[in-house]
């Protein structure tokens, strides 16, 4: 199984000799041993017809090792053009499988990347299509958060169906993003990817695998889009009411919510406990996930009640303040919902 190659220097040797030192400013930490970048690609379901995205592949470990599995087509889309020569000698030596793009992954199109008769139905199979990186850790947050919220759309990649991602993520911010109820370490990015994807840890990189080595260790997570969400909301809404509630984690979860109303709604507080049915004494990292959905769906109900309450931010004062003055408010009638 696997594609060869024709012999190539080391990836060590190819950083020597484009001398592709890591760049501290673009948190560069390169996986020179190809043992690693095996182990790597062994993880994902790479099948015969495979296309695969790999955002960020800096000098090509990995690159070349999903080019020696069964992958039909390997995109990559680096930032750093000083990476482009060793990136090109591979795609010379791909016959035709590599396609190197140089750009930044946060506004590049990669649903471009990919042929239509890739797409799956959404409720059936996965497509035979793969997002993967190692990227730098500070990165793979802010993608990964920009993703879901394509992956709630079914925008970008997503229109193609169910695409998962393997990415490589700082071992803290996994254990996050894979937090349970009551774990100390659930929080916004626990509720943001779990209501939308089924996530499952591959396994721990080391911080001494990477060359230069990191003070801190990394975790590679299989995150696959859900058929159906677990909450059946707007995802502004969704990062809206979390981001909001947790904002006072270790307070009672009333504290946090009455930030999602302007102080002229503050009746609209207990309305939102009401029609919810949650406990405002509990603390937001000890709520499940039927009770973020219910919360959710409480405060989508009070908007539609309230003109203009979906607009206000009560980090903004002006948005406050023209709520405050609107002739368009109303309060909630529960005996309406
Ligand atoms: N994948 C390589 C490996 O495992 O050795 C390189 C890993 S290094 C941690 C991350 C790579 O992502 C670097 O090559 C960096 O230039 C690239 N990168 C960082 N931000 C990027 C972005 N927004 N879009 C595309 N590439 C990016």
């Amino acid at each position: 199984m696997g594609s060869r190659l024709p012999p190539m220097p080391r990836i060590s040797e190819i950083v020597k000799l484009y001398r592709l030192s890591a760049t501290k400013k673009l948190s560069q930490n390169f996986l020179l041993d190809m043992n690693v970048c095996h182990k790597f690609v062994n993880c994902i379901s790479v099948t015969k017809g495979s296309h695969i995205c790999e955002v960020g592949p800096g000098p090509g470990g990995i690159t070349r090792a999903l080019l020696e599995s069964d992958a039909e087509k390997v995109h990559v889309i680096e930032k750093d053009k000083r990476f482009l020569p060793p990136l090109e000698a591979l795609r010379a030596a791909s016959g035709g499988r590599l396609d190197v793009h140089l750009g930044d992954a946060k506004y590049f199109d990669m649903h471009s990347l990919f042929p239509p008769y890739c797409a799956r139905p959404w409720q059936k199979m996965t497509p035979k299509v793969n997002i993967v990186g190692n990227l730098p850790f500070n990165v793979s947050l802010g993608l990964l958060l920009k993703w879901l919220e394509q992956i709630s759309k079914k925008s970008g990649p997503w229109q193609l169906g169910r695409v998962p991602l393997t990415l490589t993520f700082q071992h803290e911010v996994a254990e996050r993003i894979l937090a349970d109820v009551d774990s100390e370490h659930r929080c916004r990015l626990s509720i943001m990817s779990q209501y939308l994807c089924k996530i499952k840890y591959r396994y721990h990189i080391p911080g001494k695998v990477f060359v230069p080595a990191p003070k801190v260790h990394a975790a590679v997570l299989y995150i696959e889009p859900l058929n159906t969400p677990l909450i059946d909301q707007p995802f502004s809404l969704v990062e809206k009411v979390v981001s909001t509630i947790f904002h006072y984690r270790q307070k009672h979860i009333k504290r946090g919510a009455q930030d999602l109303f302007p102080p002229i709604m503050s009746n609209l507080v207990d309305d939102f406990f009401k029609i919810s049915r949650v406990d405002p004494t509990k603390q937001s990292f000890r709520l499940s996930m039927e009770e973020w959905r219910e919360l959710c769906y409480a405060y989508e109900q009070l908007c539609l009640l309230n003109p203009g309450l979906i607009d206000y931010n009560y980090r903004e004062p002006r948005a406050k303040h023209m709520l405050t003055t609107s002739p368009l408010v109303r309060t909630s009638n529960l005996n309406e919902l």
